[in-house]
């Protein structure tokens, strides 16, 4: 569960989040749309604890994130969130595997557990014959899968992902939304989706429009 308070961000002069303020479910998965500028990224970096409001709080999963310190803070983002980028950003010296592994070495398991969790979820999204490939002997639609692997490998609760569909072709952008709605329903995460994409929005469980820094429609 998700719940911002009244969330202002200024870069310099430009305020590019004026007071925001909405909660998300857990479980649900719902899109953030609105015109280029209008803060979509700058929020859900805010969301994932990648940055910090100005003012305002943020919960997640009834933890007040906005007060934590750094350390605490980045195991917290790493144990309980998940991102999924437009562009993958997988290692490109490192196999499929291994940058699935990643998340789950940071976490402080062993290798041999991160190993196993990696495969697992290599596995659930149809990539076990591609553990050993490094991302440029992988299709684009196998490398965003790749990154959403690495995204969900220590089971984060919630998953923020930032126009993940935006680098692919219309068959894998429908092959990728299906994946966050199968995830959904199978693993019971919480997704927020930053999109441009109308037709992936107008499937989601809700659409939060955001115009200029506000909230215009939830
Ligand atoms: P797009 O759809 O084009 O990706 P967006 O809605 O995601 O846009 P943001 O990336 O959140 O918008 O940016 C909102 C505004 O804040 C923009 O005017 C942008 O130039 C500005 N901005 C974002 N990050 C920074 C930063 N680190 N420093 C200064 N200005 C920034």
């Amino acid at each position: 569960m998700i719940q911002l308070e009244s969330i202002t961000k200024n870069f310099g002069s430009l305020q590019v989040l004026k007071g925001i303020s909405f909660t998300i479910e857990k479980g649900e998965v719902v899109s953030i749309v609105g015109p280029s500028g209008a803060g979509k990224t700058t929020l859900l970096q805010i969301m994932g604890t990648l940055d910090r409001p100005d003012s305002g709080q943020v919960w997640l999963n009834g933890t007040d994130v906005s007060r934590m310190k750094e350390k605490e803070l980045s195991a917290f983002r790493n144990r309980e969130i998940g991102f999924v980028f437009q562009f993958h950003q997988l290692l490109p010296e490192f196999t499929a595997l291994e940058n699935v592994m990643i998340p789950a070495l940071i976490q402080g398991v062993s290798s041999s557990t991160a190993r196993k969790s990696a495969m697992e979820m290599l596995d659930f999204l149809g990539l076990s014959s591609r553990v050993s490939h490094k991302p440029a002997e992988l299709s684009g639609g196998e490398k965003q899968r790749v990154a959403v692997a690495r995204a969900l490998v220590n089971h984060p609760s919630v998953i923020l992902a930032d126009e993940p569909s935006g680098s692919l072709d219309t068959q894998n952008k429908e092959e990728l939304h299906r994946l966050f709605f199968d995830l959904r329903d199978k693993l019971g995460q919480t997704f927020v989706i930053v999109t441009h994409d109308e037709d992936l929005a107008s499937k989601t469980d809700r659409t939060i429009h955001l115009i200029d820094g506000r909230v215009v429609s939830l």
